[in-house]
């Protein structure tokens, strides 16, 4: 009979070699592709709602796998209790181990919650370092004042990493983005800081000199900040 390692061992190989988490690249079609919204999803199946609970597409709540799994091997726990107590009642001695069965089964399940578990982990990191990616890659000015915008809808959604938004006051585009130090700025006036940042810059450029970045700009004295409550209010 194979012993409890034996079976522990055996089972965590097993499920671990399936693991699409822990074996991202396994080959053939079947293979996840691991964007966020897989890596969200499948937390969800692990882990479920802030009770443990996933909804099906039914409808329905069940247990989310690592509950599911946690909750057999609670269970497993109670009824070694109550074999303890049907043996005792037979006249028997109280048993101090599992039947072969139950220790089986408790083995595989203990494997297989540690298999779970090692998934959390996983994709908790991926998750983790997809957000400070992202962080980076929009992070304001990191280029200069360069005026590379994105569009979305024909409308301007970001300039130079700043997220930009309309002035609810004056209908202006601003610089919306608490990251930036022109939060509240309108993009007009930021254009014309950017002009002479840039011919700086250019002056900068040169072969074989690496160009340097001028300092950024400062507000300019008379521009107003549309996030102010003042210019806020004024045009209500
Ligand atoms: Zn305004």
């Amino acid at each position: 009979m194979k012993t409890k390692e034996d079976i522990y061992q055996s089972e965590y190989k097993k499920l671990k070699s399936f693991s699409e988490v822990l074996n991202p690249r396994i080959a053939g079609s079947s293979t996840r592709f691991w964007d966020t919204p897989a890596i969200k999803s499948r937390l969800y199946e692990l882990e479920g709602d802030s009770e443990g609970y996933i909804k099906g597409s039914d409808g329905f709540k069940s247990l989310a796998l690592i509950p599911s799994v946690e909750e057999a091997i609670a269970k497993i726990s109670g009824d070694f209790e109550k074999y303890k107590i049907k043996r005792l009642k037979q006249g028997f001695a109280e048993p101090e181990k599992m039947t072969p069965e139950m220790k089986k089964e408790l083995e595989k399940l203990k494997a297989q919650l540690d298999v779970y578990k090692e998934e959390e982990q996983v994709l908790k990191k991926w998750l983790k370092e997809r957000k400070e990616k992202t962080e980076r890659l929009r992070q304001p000015l990191r280029g200069g004042l360069v005026q590379s915008g994105r569009l979305s809808g024909g409308e301007l959604v970001e300039l130079d990493g700043q997220i930009i938004e309309t002035c609810p006051a004056c209908g202006l585009k601003i610089i919306s983005d608490p990251d930036s130090i022109y939060c509240g700025m309108d993009v007009i006036t930021y254009r014309r800081l950017a002009k002479t940042w840039y011919a700086e810059y250019c002056k900068t450029m040169g072969i074989g000199k690496k160009p340097k970045k001028p300092p950024l700009p400062e507000w300019p004295q008379d521009a107003v900040n549309h996030l102010s409550q003042k210019h806020l209010q004024s045009k209500k």
